[in-house]
């Protein structure tokens, strides 16, 4: 048994290593592309900027 699975939803469309944390916005898990409109919709091509920020500093 490997945990290598990601979790539901589509693959992000572009390097996003904020991925990691846990996103204060829209509250999506590590390894969980953020979603807007409620969750209805996945942001594949970037992240919210809180989450950008809490990976920095978790990174530093
Ligand atoms: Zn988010």
């Amino acid at each position: 048994m490997t945990t290598t699975t990601p979790a539901a939803g589509p693959a992000p469309t572009a390097p996003l290593p904020a991925l990691v944390v846990h996103c204060p916005t829209c509250g999506a898990p590590p390894g969980r592309l953020c979603t807007s409109h409620s969750g209805t919709r996945f942001r594949r091509h970037d992240v919210h900027q809180t989450r950008t920020k809490a990976y920095r500093a978790a990174s530093t």
